[in-house]
């Protein structure tokens, strides 16, 4: 899951930061609402935290114009107590819930698990490629004889690429989906974990292969032998 943080106070904006990357989320953070709206518009996260009062252009116009533009992206207000009226505006023009200032951990988390949730309402947990399927809440791969479960990065991995049949997937599509534009290691981790899927897809029998293409990426095949 990748979140997005729109918030102007940086010392908020940073813990956060720490907070989510700890609890296993790729996040990127802005601190205005004109590169909020750029960030968001891209549509690759999965949750979006976003403040009201922001330089350049405030949360609510900037969920505004994201909503007219039919990203349906779920979004988490952060408000202050004053702000009461600005929530029911908010939740008016497209947010998914909100959550006052300040709060705790444990709400916090509580509250993205729910939003991103409801994204998830309109997706099915199964996807299927060939004669696998994986599921996003257990985080399983599995056949119709055997299961195995992968960890939330090879979940990513794998989850990619059953989107994406028959296209070419560049390493760097991987970081930027799953690590986030902040990643700092080596573009070899993609490799390591994609040689730990394949294992995987092997030790489950599975005609499904991953396939390098040297130079340009990896993409999903199924092979009969
Ligand atoms: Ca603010």
């Amino acid at each position: 899951m990748r979140i997005l943080i729109v918030e102007d106070e940086k010392p908020l904006s940073n813990v956060l930061c720490e907070l989510l990357k700890k609890s296993g989320y790729a996040v990127d953070a802005v601190y205005d609402g004109v590169e909020g709206l750029e960030y968001a518009l891209s549509d690759v996260f999965d949750v979006i935290l976003l403040d009201i009062m922001l330089p350049k252009m405030n949360g609510l116009d900037m969920l505004n114009e994201l909503r007219k533009q039919g990203i349906s992206t779920p979004v988490l207000l952060l408000t202050a107590k004053s702000e009461i009226e600005d929530k029911v505006e908010g939740l008016d023009c497209g947010a998914d819930d909100y959550i006052t200032k300040p709060f705790s951990t444990e709400e916090l988390l509580a509250r993205i698990r729910s939003v991103s949730r409801r994204k998830d309402v309109f997706v099915s947990d199964d996807q299927k490629f060939g004669d696998i399927m994986i599921n996003k809440n257990t985080l399983k791969i599995s056949t119709e004889r055997d299961e195995i479960k992968v960890s939330l990065k090879e979940y990513h991995i794998l989850e990619m690429l059953v989107e994406h049949p028959k296209q070419i997937i560049s390493k760097e599509q991987f970081v930027d989906r799953i690590w986030g534009y902040e990643f700092e290691g080596e573009y070899n981790s993609v490799e390591v974990y994609i040689s730990f899927v394949r294992k995987k897809l092997s030790a489950l029998g599975s005609k499904v292969k991953i396939k390098a293409h040297r130079g340009v990426g990896y993409s999903l095949e199924v092979v009969d032998d």
